[in-house]
């Protein structure tokens, strides 16, 4: 079943619904059809009203963010003790910076996480088929430090998840960590030189130093439709899977939906994954579509034993360079990675811009980009009418934008899932998305679909860090906060430090460079901070805390630099690639890309870098 048909194509010359561009046809007749249909497609789905309207598990939705994987509640005495360091989040990022440190024979290091054990974004999610969607020999993070080699080229999340554990215990990171609580503010008292963190339980920590890894994907979001507390059937986040209600586990199987009419909001990277499963196992399922995803070849497959036991120490590290050179622009003698995202490198400078490309006059980088977004795109959507038996329904799973528009996908079982009778695509582009909820149904176009369940599969409130949305206030030197002191903007060094919060560093991808392989730069931000933290120590240094110069002058290379990425962005479909279709004027990353920034940061640490933050006693 499918419901609206897609626009008729207003240039009358455009490649059909099926993307059946005709052969003869002249390249720049092609393109200019091609961008005639983006236009189109953006426009259908630009919101008319307020803007696209999303909203947090809170409230009526609160008990959504329980926790379901939490062992029964063991009360504790609220903390009042001292550390070394503090760091927040417990996901890869606190890990990292925890590890990092621990390396540098920082200790005690307390990781405080709201979850009930490590993993962030891995111990939440466990949805049927989730798999790391960048190849996991280059994702995973401290594997020669703990001896593993993973055992697919895209690992299951329960691997994934067991690996954050490892790490811990590697590092003896269990031993001071704080599970299930949540830090609500900072303080910083200038006279010892300490921070206070305050948590949800009561406690009260010192640390010298506080690292913020709060992930930025770690806030559930819903989107605001009409009717949606009415709504009396079971529901649930992707990130909060209810197996309970489902059966099953994270291999698929679930067969309590076996006699359910299940639909499912959302069709992104997590969507994705849980769809063939959810086409598998209900008795009718309905998959709501807004945008549909570009889904490429992802040809997972079991790691040759021969081939790790064949790895030579330092391996990892000239992998994810490898696999980061590339993805940026850059050079190698040979592609170690070899798949959707290498093969597409050159088109992802238009989510993360680099320094490649440059001598390239700007008209004819700009043509031969799009020539070569099209192809790639015309490949994808030659891939859904191979796969898709049925025509209309091919034609609203083609996406119809720039490949850098949206998070790319890749899956060798979504759209074949499309070609079961039990599965039904509603199309929802006309009505901006899902138009409101009954008691029993999901509406579209006035149609009412009924359902005994609603996953929804509708992402996360992306780039949420805790300390500079203010969910939890740091109280600087003089008791200014940091959000007070970034009023105008944000200001720090590297993206990790701010003057005026003396030894507070935040992970993330502020003011700094950003990657596809959003692990590598976290690592590389990790052990930034970590040996900047090592000299203070070495050096008696009273606190670490950049001058107002040194972050004056990093704010202006950081504006000076950045990408303009506002043309290609204002002609995407709206999502969050983009702030939702009101795309912003200019990227707030370091404009030469991550290869140019981790050589950055390491000719400052050799450098004479460490002086321009760490502060002596007078
Ligand atoms: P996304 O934000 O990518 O997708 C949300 C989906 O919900 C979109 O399809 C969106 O449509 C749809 N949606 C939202 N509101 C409505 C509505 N009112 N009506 C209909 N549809 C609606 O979330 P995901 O969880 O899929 O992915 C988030 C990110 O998580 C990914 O981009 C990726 O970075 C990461 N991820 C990483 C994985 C990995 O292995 N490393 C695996 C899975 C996810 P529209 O597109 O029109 O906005």
């Amino acid at each position: 079943m499918t419901a609206s048909p897609p626009p008729a194509d207003p240039s009358g010359s455009s490649p059909s619904a099926e993307g059946q561009v005709p052969e003869a046809a002249p390249v720049a007749q092609e393109l200019a059809a091609a961008r005639v249909r983006y236009r189109t497609e953006r426009d259908r789905r630009m919101p008319t009203g307020p803007g696209r309207r999303y909203t947090r598990l809170t409230g009526e939705f609160g008990y959504w963010d329980e926790d379901p994987y939490a062992p029964p509640e063991k009360t504790r005495q609220p903390l009042r003790d001292s550390v070394e360091a503090v760091v927040i989040g417990g996901g890869f990022g606190g890990l990292l910076a925890a590890a990092r440190l621990r390396q540098q024979g920082v200790g005690p290091v307390r990781v405080i996480e709201k979850g009930s054990d490590f993993g962030g974004t891995w111990y939440w999610n466990r949805y049927p088929g989730i798999h790391c969607d960048i190849e996991s020999y280059v994702y995973l993070p401290l594997l020669e430090e703990t001896g593993t080699v993973p055992g697919w080229k895209y690992a299951p999340g329960e691997e994934i998840r067991q690996h954050a554990r490892a790490v811990g215990r590697t590092f003896d990171l269990y031993r001071d960590a704080c599970f299930r609580t949540q830090v609500t503010a900072l303080r910083w008292d200038e006279e010892t030189a300490v921070w206070t963190v305050s948590t949800d339980r009561g406690d009260r920590v010192r640390a010298r130093y506080v690292v913020s890894a709060t992930g930025t994907l770690s806030e559930p979001r819903l989107p605001a439709i009409e009717g949606i507390e009415t709504f009396r059937g079971h529901t649930f986040h992707t990130s909060r899977w209810d197996y309970a209600y489902t059966g099953g586990d994270a291999n698929g199987d679930l067969t309590g939906l076996r006699d359910k009419r299940v639909g499912v909001i959302g069709t992104g990277a997590t969507a994705l994954q849980c769809v063939p499963h959810l086409g598998a196992s209900a008795h009718q399922l309905y998959v709501f579509q807004r945008t549909p995803s570009s889904v490429d070849v992802r040809a997972n497959r079991r790691t040759d034993p021969r081939w790790a036991a064949g790895l030579a120490p330092g391996w990892h590290r000239r992998r994810r360079d490898n696999f980061l050179t590339l993805v940026t622009g850059g050079s190698v003698e040979e592609d170690l990675v070899a798949d959707g995202w290498t093969g597409t490198a050159r088109l992802q400078q238009k989510l993360i811009a680099s320094d490649a490309y440059r001598d390239l006059p700007d008209g004819v980088r700009e043509e031969t980009e799009e020539l070569a977004d099209l192809a790639k795109m015309n490949e994808i959507r030659a891939r859904v009418t191979e796969i898709v038996q049925d025509p209309a329904t091919a034609g609203l799973l083609q996406p119809w934008y720039r490949y850098m528009c949206k998070r790319p996908g890749f899956s060798d079982t979504y759209l074949q899932t499309f070609n079961r009778p039990n599965v039904h695509l509603v199309d929802t582009a006309d009505t901006q998305g899902v138009e409101r909820f009954t008691e029993r149904a999901v509406v579209v176009g006035g149609v009412e679909y009924e359902v005994d369940c609603l996953v929804f599969a509708t992402g996360f409130a992306v780039g949420v860090s805790g300390l500079a949305s203010g969910l939890f206030p740091a109280y600087g030197r003089g008791g200014t906060t940091l959000t007070e002191a970034w009023e105008e903007g944000p200001r720090t060094l590297h993206g990790l430090t701010t003057h005026g919060f003396p030894n507070l560093f935040q992970l993330g991808s502020l003011q700094n460079a950003a990657s596809v392989n959003f692990l590598h730069v976290l690592d590389e931000q990790a052990t930034h901070v970590a040996e900047i933290v090592a000299a203070a120590r070495k050096r008696g240094a009273r606190y670490v805390e950049p001058t107002r110069e040194a972050q004056d002058a990093w704010v202006a290379t950081i504006e000076e630099k950045a990408a303009d990425q506002h043309a290609f962005q204002a002609e995407c479909t709206p999502g969050y690639y983009n702030n939702e279709g009101m795309p912003r004027r200019r990227a707030n990353g370091y404009g030469d890309g991550p290869v140019a920034f981790h050589r950055l940061l390491r000719e400052w640490r050799e450098g004479t870098g460490m002086d321009e933050v760490l502060v002596h006693a007078e």
